[in-house]
Formats: structure tokens, sequence, C-alpha cells
């Protein structure tokens, strides 16, 4: 009998300490704040604007939307950038993927402040991983792991295929299970015979974004699946649905344990990025106390603030 693993629920759970550790920061003067930098016009952007806002505020941050032309400049949104660096009334920033074409998105990422770097995406962040510190990362690798967590699994040794290995995803995945001690497998578009690694594997995650990359057959009886991928496909009546990248129908009669896309992967990326900034907020409060000590939050304290932070 598989089992669902619920993104949902934990989503909750992760989201119900987050507003603990939000109001403490609040009462402290470090109201943690979002700003999201949105390039262009997208619709799957203004989902994820509107599902972060929302659960932002609930959770008592404050979400700010910024939004720019898709015919701005890269120096611009470099500009922009470092006046929010420089703000410390912003305690976090988002940069909304995809950006246009005419910018790069890594030097983007980079420009962020690491210290506000929310989505766990800047260069420090990443090399944070390498050296096991995984308290914050990027946000989809680090709910994929806490969904496998879930499932009680032993990570130290346990068998894991990764597929894809993208910076965003399947790379920090690999590097975060690797801190947890398991033995790792990474698979990508060049890989021979996916279904070898696959079948012999304890937990599977697929981060790819083909529907039905992966079915029964190819999983090993009783393990975990954890599903990534966003698919959206349509129906011979010409319905579309969301799905994933494994085959659930196939999956679920084989696996001990399976990711609902959606219903996974994608409320937990949402509470993570939440938990990610109270961390960014408290090293935030942190770096300013050790300098000044602790003072709340007033005109002065935001001029000290900002030169420090030039
Ligand atoms: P990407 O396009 O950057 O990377 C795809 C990866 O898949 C690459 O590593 C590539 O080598 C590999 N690949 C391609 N074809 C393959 C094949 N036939 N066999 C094995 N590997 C193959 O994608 P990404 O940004 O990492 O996203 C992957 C999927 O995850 C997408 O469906 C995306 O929508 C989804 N995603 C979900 C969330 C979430 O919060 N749930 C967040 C980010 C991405």
């Amino acid at each position: 009998m598989h089992k669902i693993i619920d993104g949902k629920l934990l989503a909750r759970e992760i989201l119900e300490e987050v507003s603990d550790s939000v109001a403490d920061l609040a009462s402290a003067g470090w109201q943690p704040k979002l700003v999201a930098i949105v390039i262009g016009d997208s619709a799957p952007v203004a989902l994820y604007v509107r599902n972060q806002k929302r659960t932002s505020e609930n959770a008592g941050i404050e979400f700010e939307e910024r939004a720019f032309s898709g015919e701005s400049t890269e120096d611009e949104i470099l500009a922009a950038i470092a006046s929010m660096n420089a703000d410390p009334r912003i305690t976090g920033i988002i940069l909304q993927r995809p950006v246009p074409d005419h910018m790069n998105m890594r030097r983007l990422q980079s420009a962020v402040h690491p210290l506000k770097d929310v989505e766990g995406m800047h260069p420090s962040s990443i090399g944070d991983i390498v050296y096991n510190d995984i308290r914050l990362g990027p946000c989809t690798a680090m709910a994929s792991v806490e969904l496998l967590k879930q499932t009680g699994l032993t990570l130290e040794g346990l068998e894991v295929t990764v597929i894809g290995h993208s910076e965003i995803v399947g790379k920090p995945i690999a590097f975060l299970l690797m801190a947890e001690g398991a033995t790792v497998t990474v698979c990508h578009h060049m890989t021979r015979n996916l279904a070898v690694h696959s079948r012999r594997s304890d937990a599977v995650f697929v981060a790819v974004g083909k529907a039905a990359l992966i079915s029964g057959d190819m999983i090993k009886p009783g393990a975990a699946v954890i599903d990534i991928g966003i698919n959206q496909v349509t129906d011979e009546d010409g319905n579309t649905e969301v799905v994933g990248d494994a085959d659930y129908e196939s999956c679920e009669k084989v696996a001990g344990w399976i990711t609902p896309v959606p219903g996974g992967v994608g409320p937990v990326t949402v509470a993570i990025l939440m938990r990610n900034s109270v961390i960014a907020a408290s090293r935030q409060k942190e770096h300013y106390e050790a300098r000044f000590g602790t003072i709340p939050m007033g005109d002065t304290t935001l001029r000290i603030a900002k030169s420090a932070m030039k």
C-alpha cells in the first residue's frame, strides 16, 4: 500500500512555525518584508506572485510587488536591486523567473545581497549547501527533501536517484541529500538508461518537465517518489490538467510513498520561501546587532543601517 505524502499538510505545519517567528521578529522591531521583482508580463508569474503575497500576508510578512517593463535594461534592474539591498526595511528580495532573454539571470541573482537572498539562489547560499550548511537553500529543492523526510526513512546511506540536474532544482537536491548522508546518483538528458538507476533506488526525485517520464516499472517496490515536475496536458476531449513527471497511476501501485501533483512539492515550496524569509530577517537582525547593539528600528537606525550596507 503506497502512502501519499501530503504537501498541503506539511506546508501548514511549516507556516505555523513561520508565523510565530515573524511575530517575535516584529515585536523586536524587525518586521520581515519581501519585495518581488517582476519583469514583463506573464500569466504564470502573476499567479505565483498572488500566491506568494497571500501566503506572506497570512504569515504576517509584508509583501510588495515591484513591476518593471519587459523593455527595461539589465542595468535598470541592477540599480533597483542595489537600492533594495541598501534599504533595511526590505528583508528579502525575490526575482521572479523567467526574466526577459536580454537579461542574465545569474548576474541579477548574484546582485541580491546574500543576507536578503530568500530564494537561496545566490552563489553564496549555494556554496553554503556544498559546505553542509543547509539551513537556507533553493526553495523547491529544500521542499522536495523535506517531503522525503516525511516518510521517516533514514537518509544516512539511503540510495537516492535524482533525475534532472538544473541549478535551481536537481543539483541543489543532490547536495542537500549528500549533506544528509544519502548516496546520490544524478541523472539528466544524457543519461543512457534511467531505469537502471531508478530501479535500484530507495527514493527517486524527478524534476524534468516531461509528463509520464517515470513509470511504475522503473521504480523499486516500496520506494519513495518525489515528483517535482509541472506539466500541463490536454486530453482528446480538450480538457487540460496539471500533472507531474511520474505516471501517477502506474507508480502508485509500486511506490511506498508518492507526492501528488498538484498538492505535493508546490505548496511546500512557498512555505520554504517563507521560512527562508524568517531566517534572512533573523540574520540581518543579528548582523546589525553585532555592530550596533540592540536598538529599535527608528529613523536613526535606518540611516546607520543603510550606510552599513553600502
Ligand atoms: P530545466 O529545464 O532547467 O531542467 C530539466 C532537467 O531535466 C535537466 O537537468 C535535463 O538534463 C533533464 N532532462 C531533460 N530530459 C531528460 C530525460 N529524457 N531524462 C532525464 N533527464 C532529462 O527544468 P527545472 O527548472 O529544473 O524544472 C524541472 C521541472 O520542475 C519542470 O517541470 C518545472 O516546471 C518543475 N518545477 C517545479 C517547481 C515547484 O515548485 N513544484 C519549481 C521549479 C520547477
